[in-house]
């Protein structure tokens, strides 16, 4: 399934965990879920404000070098 819309906050979350289905389904997955009842399994997009949202931050492989 390609994502056509914009999934809001969530997909620029380190709590964020994209699950695809067998189907090829996107699904995406708030980690914080886990221990946290107040955030959903699976939020409603696009999620505009969230509490829980931790910026991504720049994978080593991005960093410039010295
Ligand atoms: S913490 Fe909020 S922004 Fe981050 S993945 Fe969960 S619902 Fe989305």
């Amino acid at each position: 399934m390609r994502e056509s819309y914009d999934p809001g906050l969530c997909a620029r979350c380190e709590n964020m965990r994209r699950i695809t289905s067998d189907r090829g389904s996107v699904f995406l997955f708030c980690n914080l879920s886990k221990t946290d009842p107040r955030f959903p399994k699976y939020p409603r997009l696009p999620v505009l404000q969230c509490d829980g949202f931790r910026p991504l931050q720049p994978q080593e492989s991005d960093a410039k070098p010295d």
